[in-house]
């Protein structure tokens, strides 16, 4: 969905909706729900992590 399109609340499907550009976010005022279709702050862990590629190296001892 995009935020910017977005006109309508998603929940109740009111038009009364204002739109927080600086956190992105759609605020309901018919209902109260914010709605943040980007939340970084509350992304999950990432499931996959990096897989580092496994390299044969050598090790040296002095
Ligand atoms: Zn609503």
């Amino acid at each position: 969905m995009n935020l910017q399109e977005t006109h309508e609340c998603p929940d109740c499907a009111s038009p009364n909706i204002v739109h927080n550009q600086e956190r992105e976010q759609i605020i309901c005022r018919e209902c109260g729900l914010i709605y943040e279709p980007l939340s970084p702050s509350t992304k999950p862990e990432r499931a996959k992590p990096k897989a580092a590629p496994k390299k044969a190296k050598p090790k040296k001892r002095k």
